[in-house]
């Protein structure tokens, strides 16, 4: 008799169980399901606005200790290639310009260059521009700005598909120094009011060069600055930086990585306004105060790129000067000062 009451409960228990799993099994399929639409990405998701967080810059670096980088630091016929802060030195045999080439090509980027001729540098604006539709970022779409005091002055150099000029009249100025020393101004002015809009980097150099070999992509960068090609050799204490305390371009003994030229500098255009906006703050103070830097805004470009180090470094390639050989360490020249009668030009 128990038995049979044991059998009984077993076998309802057993019937119980097997109702409830199913009953569970249907109230799952049509219960609405909270937790599906967790996983999947939510319309809201995209009807919604992202806000872009512009990216901080890096802070200035106030480190001053630390031993000087030498680009010839191995062999005399070898370049370094890295600074200490990891910025690449593009020199010849550094780069696969093919590769870059296919990186940089379908990005259909603009880059623009600026450069200056007042007085009598309006002469060496067709050269400037003929050689650069022959060597420089070609099969880019490039946009020249050439401030000039006498637009007339301007040559109409036939330019190549894709490839702009734009002559920007400015007040042309009796010193020499004070023509040199505007540019940073003019630039920062110049990028905030059009060039901002127009172009994605932006070359900031000097009229009295021309391009005698490729200047490519491999150019390209945030904040990029040229080793000027007289200070290469020598130490950090040897470099002609500002060295009175009075002035904001003053750099200490102790230091300073490379010697930069001020006829080439350049990057990204909102990096290149960062730049030159500092750079015009700087030379501003010190006129309040009396002082103008040694080599004027080469002094400040140079403080500047100490605190504000570039993200890429052209080696002397990129900045040469004619009047001097062509050293073993050079593969070749792409961007070279001509030979120029500096007192008439300036007179
Ligand atoms: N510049 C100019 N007119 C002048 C002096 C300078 O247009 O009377 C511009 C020009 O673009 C020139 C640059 O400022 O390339 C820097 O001057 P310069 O080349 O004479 O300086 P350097 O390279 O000899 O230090
Ligand atoms: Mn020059």
């Amino acid at each position: 008799m128990h038995r049979g009451r044991l059998a009984l409960g077993l076998g309802f228990c057993l019937l119980a169980g097997t109702g409830l799993c199913f009953l569970w099994v249907h109230v799952e399929n049509w219960l609405p399901v909270s937790y599906v639409p967790y996983y999947l990405p939510c319309p809201e998701i995209f009807n919604m606005k992202l806000h872009y967080r512009k990216e901080e810059p890096l802070p200035p670096v106030t480190q001053a200790q630390y031993p000087q980088p030498k680009l010839l630091e191995q062999r005399p016929t070898e370049l370094l290639a890295l600074t200490p802060w990891l910025a690449p030195i593009v020199s010849e045999g550094t780069f696969n310009p093919e590769l870059l080439q296919h990186i940089y090509q379908p990005l259909n980027l603009t880059i623009g260059v600026t450069v200056f001729a007042v007085g009598k540098y309006t002469l060496f604006v067709q050269h400037f521009l003929e050689s650069a539709e022959e060597f420089f970022m070609r099969g880019y779409r490039v946009h020249y700005y050439v401030f000039t005091h006498d637009p007339a002055a301007i040559p109409r150099v036939p330019l190549g598909p894709g490839r702009l000029l734009s002559v920007i009249p400015i007040q042309g100025h009796s010193h020499w120094e004070e023509i040199s020393m505007r540019r940073m101004e003019t630039i920062s002015r110049h990028i905030a009011r059009r060039a901002h809009r127009e172009v994605d980097y932006l070359f900031c150099l000097d009229v009295d060069m021309v391009f005698r070999n490729p200047w490519g992509p491999e150019t390209l960068g945030d904040l990029v600055a040229a080793i000027h090609p007289g200070y290469f050799t020598v130490t950090r204490q040897q470099f002609p930086y500002e060295r009175r305390r009075a002035s904001t371009a003053f750099v200490e003994d102790s230091e300073g990585d490379f010697y930069y030229g001020g006829a080439v500098f350049g990057g990204r255009v909102t990096r290149v306004y960062e730049f030159t906006r500092g750079c015009h703050m700087a030379i501003l103070a010190d006129k309040a105060n009396g002082i103008m830097a040694a080599w004027q805004e080469e002094s400040h470009l140079n403080r500047r790129f100490i605190s504000h180090k570039p993200s890429k470094v052209l080696s002397p390639e990129y900045i040469w000067d004619d009047r001097k050989p062509q050293p073993p360490c050079l593969k070749l020249i792409r961007f070279s000062t001509l030979d120029k009668d500096t007192s008439w030009l300036r007179s």
